[in-house]
């Protein structure tokens, strides 16, 4: 008899993995906690990251009944075939643009990568994609995937064993997820590293206690001492935040190939070619000498705080989109940002508590539930120089699809400005 494979949760992953799960010879049985109230018999049991532990009584009743559990990410990873290497990207922020540059400059120096994970394409996917290829006797799986993760997905972990990874940076977010808070939240990213080799452990340039292979000198990138770009400032990855990204997305391809080899195969035009995603601090137009601003994926304080300070040119201020969505994070370190503020626009859930931490002295003007109206204060807010960020700090679906549909908001009633 077929072995049964229960997926709990059925969105991209669930069924992704329902995918790679018959391909395997599994029985398949999706469930979610809307239309399940008892667990049903399994062999093994796939969670999908989007059940939330604390939520999910279906979850719960699997713990509690000590059954076989692994996350979508370890199941999927697991038959990936072993000749496809597994890099890995964790990080409070940066992860998506570390995973699609280290992709990038893998394929320029001529090593066949695609990126999966959280980024959208679960590494379950591009498993059965590789099975369903090769029955057909098409052999052409790439050489790399470098997986972006997610703390959800690191939760069930176990068994996930990538040859290198990197830890960006850890700050506040996620912290309605889990009992023990932030420290719990910590301790949760660090699982990348069980099961990875020492010297693979990959840190952020901000975790200055740990060994650095790739640093910046003199606006110069340096790789175990060989000069690899002689001039960040001329590509789109100069500010703070991004050479954080850079050097991470650098230390995994370091893994695959030696910094001289790279030099040779001209890593510095791999890094000019390189463009960061939409609605991460993306330009979206200058009106009446107001600059528009959609950072709609800053859905952190620490992604704000790289907003304003990569935007902050001395000359205009900011007037700040904030809201949405409240996760139980930390917004004090909002508060530091004041000096560099025209003033706050706040909208969504999370308003009253983010004004909470703000200073008295910053003008701040609550528009409630309504987008628009955030908007049009904002616009008659700014003076000629400033910059109208939307960087909300927090989850857009208190009032959007997502952070795109939000983004996309912004940039429509930027749009409609009158000439
Ligand atoms: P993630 O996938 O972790 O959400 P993204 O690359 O999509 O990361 O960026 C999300 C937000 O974080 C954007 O607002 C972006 O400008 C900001 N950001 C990107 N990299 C960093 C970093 N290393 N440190 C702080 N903020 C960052």
């Amino acid at each position: 008899m077929d072995k049964q494979l229960l997926i709990i949760g059925g969105g991209v992953s669930g069924t992704a993995a329902a995918h790679l799960g018959r391909l395997s010879g599994w029985k398949i049985n999706i469930v979610t906690d809307a239309d399940c109230r008892t667990l049903p018999a399994a062999d093994l049991i796939v969670v999908s990251p989007g059940v939330h532990p604390l939520k999910s009584h279906l979850y719960q009743t699997a713990v509690r009944e000590n059954r076989p559990m692994i996350g979508e990410l370890a199941f999927g990873s697991a038959a990936l075939p072993k000749n496809v290497r597994q890099l890995a990207v964790t990080g409070t922020n940066g992860k998506t643009t570390t995973t699609e540059l280290t992709t990038h400059l893998l394929n320029f120096l001529g090593i066949n990568a695609l990126s999966a994970g959280n980024i959208g394409y679960p590494v379950s996917e591009v498993a059965a994609t590789i099975m369903e290829k090769q029955a057909q006797g098409e052999g052409c799986a790439p050489e790399v995937v470098v997986i972006e993760v997610s703390n959800f997905q690191l939760e069930l972990a176990d068994g996930f064993a990538p040859e290198a990874a990197v830890l960006l940076n850890l700050k506040s977010d996620h912290e309605d997820r889990y009992r023990g808070g932030f420290a719990e939240y910590c301790q949760v990213k660090k699982q990348i590293f069980t099961q990875v080799r020492p010297e693979n452990r990959i840190y952020g340039l901000t975790f200055a206690d740990f060994p650095h292979r790739v640093t910046f000198s003199n606006g110069k990138l340096m790789a175990d001492g060989v000069e690899l770009l002689p001039e960040i400032e001329q590509t789109a990855l100069a500010a703070l935040h991004n050479r954080e990204n850079l050097a991470a997305a650098t230390e995994l391809v370091l893994r695959l190939l030696p910094a001289e080899e790279l030099k040779k195969r001209d890593f510095a035009a791999a890094v000019s070619a390189f463009h960061c995603g939409r609605h991460r601090i993306e330009a979206v137009r200058t009106w009446r000498g107001i600059n528009f601003v959609n950072d709609s994926k800053a859905t952190n304080p620490a992604a704000v705080t790289a907003a304003v300070h990569s935007l902050s040119d001395g000359q205009g201020k900011i007037v700040l989109l904030l809201g949405g969505c409240d996760k139980d994070m930390d917004f004090r370190e909002l508060a530091e940002l004041a000096p560099f503020l025209r003033c706050a626009v706040l909208f969504g859930e999370a308003r009253t508590r983010i004004r909470r931490h703000l200073p008295d002295e910053l003008p701040i003007h609550d528009a409630e539930m309504n987008f628009n109206a955030a908007f049009t204060f904002a616009v008659s807010a700014a003076e000629v120089g400033d910059t109208v960020l939307l960087s909300p700090a927090c989850a857009s679906f208190d009032m959007f699809k997502g952070y795109a549909d939000r983004g996309n908001r912004f940039c429509e009633l930027v749009s409609q400005l009158p000439e």
